[in-house]
């Protein structure tokens, strides 16, 4: 019994998707909008505090919606940590601009407010602004959103919150992904409540969601044929898939709670070894704690992440290594980097470190004592 594979954050169904799946079958609603993409899109703009939401078909496809939004072209400049999934970035390359990247600081894991003030200060003495900021919360830690709004606001430039990782995460009592001008969500398989595949675009202005949508369903102009004035995408998220996320989405404050427990389950079983240290958590802010990563001090324990994650890979656990930094891969070795530190670079010391846990809310505790025993023993060797 022993033998079942435990994923790092496998899709977990409440029970309540079949029922509002049939009923979109039923209805024969099998297309891309329908009555579930309008209530999917109203249920998460509430429950995120946001005046509105365009359901897509990925968090990806938000991101760029976004960019294209804030009219980002080619040429322009757009700042993204260096630390996060490259969907982050992507987009940025689809309008032809070009990322620069920022560090990340030690506390929150996520963009440096630090490295962020150089940045700017670097090209606002080149005369030249970027079109927007990309922040991320990091695993479902919020960013350090007071500070680098201010940054931010001081300058002018627009954030795109991307919130991918972070649903249901509170910062100073608002919700993750309703900071900056966009928020963006995904619902990717692996994400704390999923429809397979799809994301979300929020803001409170709603005739730029409005665009949003137009853009998203090729662009067609209000005629009575197939006329286009612009350049659009097939970004839509579909009926059927918006009735499970709709499921899926009645139960994301019991996913937060049960993620963050397994979380608390960690830290008490292994925290207190020397050399291991969990991912905080940010002032005045509550973390989904959408995966549990930890770092492991080379100074103190001579096992590092590569070690643990083959051998928790032989009993058929997965465990992975923290996002490597997007300034050191090879397909950006070109872009600039702004170090929190002339002297620390923050992503590449937890890359480096850093290590993700089995941590979906499917897990059982028998699940998660096996994962536990593990890591006691090769962390012993
Ligand atoms: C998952 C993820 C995305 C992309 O979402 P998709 O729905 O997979 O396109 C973007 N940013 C971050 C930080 C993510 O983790």
């Amino acid at each position: 019994m022993n033998e079942e594979k435990i994923l790092l954050s496998p899709p977990h169904l409440t029970g309540k998707e079949k029922q509002f799946m049939e009923e979109a079958l039923d209805s024969n609603w099998v297309a891309p909008l329908g009555p579930n993409v309008d209530l999917f899109e109203q249920e998460l703009a509430e429950y995120v505090g946001m005046k509105g939401a365009a359901a897509l078909s990925s968090g990806t496809a938000a991101i760029h919606l976004a960019l294209r939004l804030l009219n980002v072209q080619p040429g322009d400049i757009v700042f993204c940590p260096s630390l996060t999934f490259i969907a982050s970035a992507n987009p940025i390359i689809y309008e032809g601009a070009e990322p620069v990247f920022i560090d990340s600081e030690a506390e929150t894991w996520n963009m440096s407010p630090q490295a962020l003030e150089n940045a700017f200060v670097h090209y606002s003495q080149k005369g030249k602004l970027p079109k927007a900021v990309i922040v991320v919360n990091l695993y479902g830690q919020s960013a350090q959103l007071d500070q680098i709004n201010a940054i931010c606001e001081k300058y002018n430039v627009p954030i795109i919150e991307d919130a991918a990782e972070s649903l249901g995460t509170v910062y100073k009592g608002k919700k993750s992904g309703s900071f900056g001008r966009f928020g963006v969500f995904s619902f990717n398989g692996n994400k704390i409540i999923t429809t397979s595949g799809g994301g979300m675009l929020v803001s409170n202005d709603l005739e730029a969601l409005k665009k949003a949508r137009f853009l998203a369903a090729q662009a067609k102009d209000p005629a009575p044929y197939y006329e286009h004035s612009e350049i659009g995408y097939n970004y839509r998220l579909s009926n059927i898939l918006a009735a499970l996320g709709r499921a899926q989405l009645l139960q994301i404050e019991e996913r937060v709670e049960k993620r963050r427990q397994i979380f608390k389950r960690y830290v008490d079983e292994i925290g207190n070894q020397p050399g291991i240290v969990f991912m905080p958590e940010g002032k005045e802010s509550i973390s989904n704690r959408w995966l549990t990563t930890l770092t492991i001090d080379p100074k103190v324990i001579s096992v590092s992440p590569f070690e643990v994650i083959k051998a928790l890979e032989k009993e058929k656990i997965e465990a992975r290594h923290i996002w490597k930094p997007l300034h050191l891969q090879p397909v950006f070795k070109n872009n600039t980097f702004f170090p929190h530190k002339q002297d620390k670079v923050v992503s590449e010391e937890l890359f480096e470190q850093g290590l993700c846990l089995p941590s979906g809310s499917s897990l059982t505790e028998d699940q998660q004592d096996r994962v536990i025993k593990l890591i006691k023993q090769v962390l012993s060797r």
